[in-house]
């Protein structure tokens, strides 16, 4: 099957950008094809220019498997695997945790893969309609080229429904005892349910952020919101933090977090969970005068897309405005965005706009980003999402 563009639109293909949409084609040869299958693309003249999954219900109607006139077959697809491997092996040498992304989509050549390795256990999100036509293929593959046995399947993403995929979950090789497993992040160990947690079931982007923000917690009071699961609050316990406040809106994250810390054996009279809307909790504690050492902003994803940056920014700005008042003098703002519709420059210049309004002057004396596991395409800028600051308030 072919797909031939409209003149001009090949510009971003050249640029090895691995999406086609809607907008750049002008005319399909077999508009009835199977989702997923796959489909040549071709300049307006004719050219070949990259074979590619077809989504007929997206509006990213294709996504590049190979800019190369070469076979899409089952040992191309051991290919992207290896060589995702390989890059893990490289980034991973000393990295003490089990846990860890094999698989991050697009910046590995595989458009609508994640798959992410809790020591024996992998655990695959597929999102795309050719993620979905391969997932099979790709399961086979994975156990042979990792030698691990287990798969457990969360395509649960909202974005599948672009794509006209229904939520899928289960088991997709192997067989699963316990679907709570036991992590290790340097020397610290954390749970991990797979079958009803966030993403896979951690947030393993923040695992080298959560160990360097641990080292500035030593006899600070630190509050952080947005918890989850109690990531930077063990971290900064376990590095003799004053005391720690950890906020959630979710009752399952906290109580899985104080699970957490017994397993830790960090100091439990250190430490409260508070549950709330960080929104909320942050106007009362200015309101009491409350203050802290430490500050942790990780919310979740204000901004998906571009569509969304101007609302998201000013949320972003509201949590960072209200936590620069909470600092105290000498205190440290750690604060993150996950949001791909939001690049490293507009969220440094949000955070820099909250601080004026909160009339403090401030440093970045840290840039943080998401873990070398993640890695991003050069071609692929979107692959950058994980934006931090540490910042030390004047
Ligand atoms: N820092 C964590 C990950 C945070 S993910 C880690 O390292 O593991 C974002 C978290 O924000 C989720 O746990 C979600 O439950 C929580 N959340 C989302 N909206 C919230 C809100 N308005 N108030 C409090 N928590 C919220």
């Amino acid at each position: 099957m072919k797909i031939t563009l409209n003149p001009g639109r090949e510009k971003s293909l050249l640029r090895r950008h691995p999406w086609i949409f809607a907008s750049a084609i002008k005319s399909v040869d077999a508009p009835s094809a199977a989702s997923g299958s796959t489909v040549d693309l071709l300049s307006s003249e004719g050219n070949f220019l990259a074979r590619a999954s077809y989504s007929p219900a997206s509006q990213i109607r294709a996504r590049v498997w190979t800019f190369n006139d070469e076979p899409v077959d089952k040992e191309f697809f051991r290919k992207k695997i290896r060589a995702a491997i390989v890059l893990r092996q490289m980034s991973k040498v000393e990295s003490p945790t089990n846990a860890y992304r094999l698989i991050h989509g697009e910046s590995d050549g595989l458009p609508g893969f994640v798959v992410d390795q809790y020591k024996d256990i992998l655990v695959l999100q597929s999102t795309t309609a050719g993620s979905e036509f391969w997932k099979e293929s790709v399961a086979d593959l994975l156990v042979e080229e990792t030698g691990i046995q287990t798969i457990y399947e969360r395509s649960d993403v909202d974005v599948r429904e672009l794509e006209g995929l229904k939520p899928v979950t289960g088991i997709l090789r192997g067989t699963i005892s316990d679907l709570r497993l036991t992590i290790d992040e340097y020397g610290l160990k954390f749970q991990v349910d797979i079958e009803h947690g966030h993403k896979t079931g951690f947030y393993l982007d923040q695992s080298a952020n959560r160990h360097r923000v641990g080292e500035f917690s030593k006899d600070r009071e630190v509050l952080n919101c947005f918890c989850y699961t109690g990531g930077f609050s063990i971290h900064a316990l376990a590095n003799r933090a004053k005391s720690v406040l950890s906020v959630d809106s979710s009752a399952d994250a906290l109580a899985l977090l104080e699970e957490n810390i017994a397993l830790n054996r960090v100091p439990a009279d250190r430490h409260t969970s508070l549950e709330g809307d960080v929104f909320q909790l942050l106007r009362k504690f200015r309101d009491e005068n409350r203050s802290f050492d430490m500050i942790i902003l990780d919310p979740p994803k204000f901004a998906p897309t571009a569509a969304h940056a101007e609302k998201a920014s000013r949320a972003y700005k509201d949590i960072n405005l209200l936590a620069f008042k909470l600092l105290r003098r000498g205190g440290i703002l750690v604060t993150f965005s996950c949001s791909g519709g939001i690049d490293a420059a507009l969220f440094q210049k949000i955070v820099a706009s909250a601080a004026l309004d909160a009339g403090v002057d401030a440093a970045i004396i840290e840039h943080l980003s998401q873990g070398s596991d993640h890695p991003v395409s050069l071609h692929f800028p979107e692959g950058a999402y994980l934006k931090g600051l540490v910042c030390v308030k004047g």
